[in-house]
């Protein structure tokens, strides 16, 4: 009898949406599953990003033996760079997951320090007690994996993201047999996907979008902008395609839509035909009707291209009329009224916009598995304990009651104990829940603190450790800056000076502070465009971008920065 105990540790992503990361601890060995970030809601404005609360695991610090991740997208590997800079343990991914992050590192100074070990999918790693196989899943990005680990107590599996796509654009298949093979043996616990868990049904593969795309390059007179997540790379390649089909050159606007298409195509996930490529700079001069764009900011960010397109304050690109842009993108919820802004901004322009919900042939499938792909990774892996991960609490409530069904199988004949009872028990966890198992089975066994930082990165070029955390003992030290100005909705004008209300932030000299703000304000306003300034999204970002600038250099300070926009 083994005196210890497996214990599976939630830091973030159960009953909240993104922030994706759990860490598995035998004894005193301990890996990391993901380290994703959260994108700020509404009501988190003036900051850029949120992450995971660490502390448990740098109070471990001397147990935490590696972090593996499962794929690229932000919500799994968002707060990577936060946590190596405080805890500099080897990285476990595939090429691509890796190369997406390396340029992550690197904007935060610590792609020099980083260990980062490439696995392939087939592959298994021992760390500690534990033997991690990769195994690949079909999702919305590429080099996505599952992982089945191998501990003393039995094995566990991680879903990672998924969805079971029978016709995947790249004919990379899901791995089916490699999970069936676990679920003969038997399998302790799986945490599994619940993203999708609402919808009935299959989840449509990659292929169903081809021929709404293929409808708007046939039938499009002027440029085609396509806008997707930067990391859908089986969607850039479908543009691609049509764009080489169509006689339309490719041009990939954004910085992280120029980056992640650079890494696609330098790996072999992303086929550019010879030619095909057009330079930002050269988009100016191209004849209309041969050029296809892919375009970031499909989720309306206010300084994202996009965005900047369609109110005529990017460098390259202005989206006018006779124009086609196709969001191909979910949209997520909290972010409706930024692309519904931007998307009356491009029909206010004379531009056709087709996006989800108003195109009769769909534009995006989700990446996420639906009920009837969740029964099945379920039915295959078989195991003897569920826990429905990645997503809120009522998503992982109903993917527990789709486990229901597995409950008190028979026993195959031959099946190894583990595999012969089916379901003993489901878990439905929030974050910061530890779930312990041992020879006697398994239970819920206390908490860990968690929570949520937020983080305002500001420029590129700044490191990790001019990071802010804004946590309540940062914003009493450094207050808060409210810029007040009353805009007419239908001119844009500015009606009456902009008023400086601070609280908690004191300045050397507050008379000639508030007055230089103000003048910063009502700079900002004077270089913004009519539309800009109607667009209050991009409004208050600008003013956000430059009070902070001016703040940082009067005063060393960081205050949070909370433009307010009153309607008249
Ligand atoms: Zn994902
Ligand atoms: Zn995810």
């Amino acid at each position: 009898m083994t005196e210890h105990k497996l214990q599976a540790i939630f830091l973030g992503g159960l009953g909240e949406f993104g922030m994706n990361i759990m860490a598995l601890r035998y004894g005193d060995d301990m890996v990391v599953i993901d380290t994703g970030m959260m994108f700020p809601e509404t009501e988190l404005l003036g900051v850029d990003i949120v992450i995971p609360d660490i502390s448990f695991l740098l109070e471990n610090r001397e147990q935490v033996r590696a972090l593996i991740l499962t794929h690229c997208h932000e919500d799994h590997i968002g707060a990577v760079p936060f946590l190596l800079s405080e805890l500099n343990v080897p990285v476990y991914a595939t090429p691509f997951t890796l190369a997406v992050l390396e340029k992550r590192l690197a904007e935060h100074d610590l792609a020099e320090t980083a260990e980062l070990h490439e696995v392939h999918p087939r592959e298994t790693v021992a760390i500690g007690p534990f033997r991690i196989e990769f195994i690949h899943v079909t999702h919305s990005t590429v080099a996505c994996v599952m992982l089945a680990i191998t501990t003393p107590l039995g094995v566990v599996v991680h879903s990672g993201d998924f969805k079971v796509d029978p016709t995947p654009t790249d004919n990379e298949l899901f791995d089916l047999h490699t999970i069936a093979e676990y679920g003969k043996r038997g399998v302790l616990a799986l945490f599994s996907d619940s993203t999708n868990v609402e919808r009935p049904g299959f989840t449509p593969s990659e292929r169903a979008v081809r021929p709404g795309f293929e409808e708007v390059f046939a039938e499009s007179q002027g440029r085609v902008f396509v806008s997707c997540f930067t990391s859908s790379v089986h969607r850039l390649q479908l543009a691609v395609d049509l764009a080489a089909e169509y006689n339309r050159k490719v041009a990939f606007i954004g910085r992280s839509m120029a980056s992640i298409s650079e890494i696609a195509h330098r790996m072999g996930y992303l086929e550019i035909p010879d030619g095909l490529l057009l330079r930002p700079h050269e988009l100016a001069q191209a004849r209309r009707e041969r050029v296809a764009v892919l375009i970031a900011g499909s989720q309306g960010e206010p300084m994202s291209a996009l965005s900047r397109a369609a109110v005529d304050s990017h460098k390259h690109v202005a989206i006018s009329r006779g124009d086609t842009v196709v969001l191909s993108a979910r949209i997520i919820p909290g972010n409706e009224k930024g692309i519904f802004r931007m998307v009356d901004h491009l029909f206010r322009r004379g531009a056709h916009v087709v996006y989800p919900d108003a195109s009769p042939r769909p534009v995006h499938v989700s990446g996420h598995a639906s009920q009837e792909e969740q029964k099945l990774i379920l039915n295959l892996v078989k195991p003897r304990y569920f826990i429905p991960i990645h997503g809120e609490y009522r998503q992982l409530f109903r993917h527990a009651q789709l486990a229901e069904h597995l409950r008190g199988i028979p026993a195959r004949p031959g099946a190894s104990a583990a595999a012969a009872g089916g379901l003993e028990e489901t878990f439905v966890l929030e974050s910061g829940d530890v779930l312990e198992f041992d020879d006697h089975g398994a239970r819920k066994a206390g908490r860990i603190p968690v929570g949520r930082r937020c983080i305002d990165s500001g420029s590129i070029d700044e490191v990790v450790e001019e990071m802010v955390i804004r946590d309540r003992r940062h914003l009493s030290e450094d207050g808060i800056v409210l810029p007040i100005l009353a805009i007419n909705r239908f001119s844009g004008k500015v009606e009456t000076p902009p008023e400086i209300v601070t609280r908690g932030f004191a300045p050397g000299e507050p008379e000639p502070f508030v007055e230089r703000a103000r003048e910063i304000v009502l700079r900002t306003l004077e270089s913004s465009s009519d539309e800009e300034k109607a667009d209050y999204g991009v409004i208050k970002e600008k003013i956000r971008a430059d009070l902070k600038r001016f703040i940082n250099q009067q005063t060393a300070r960081r205050p949070l920065i909370l433009p307010v926009i009153l309607e008249v």
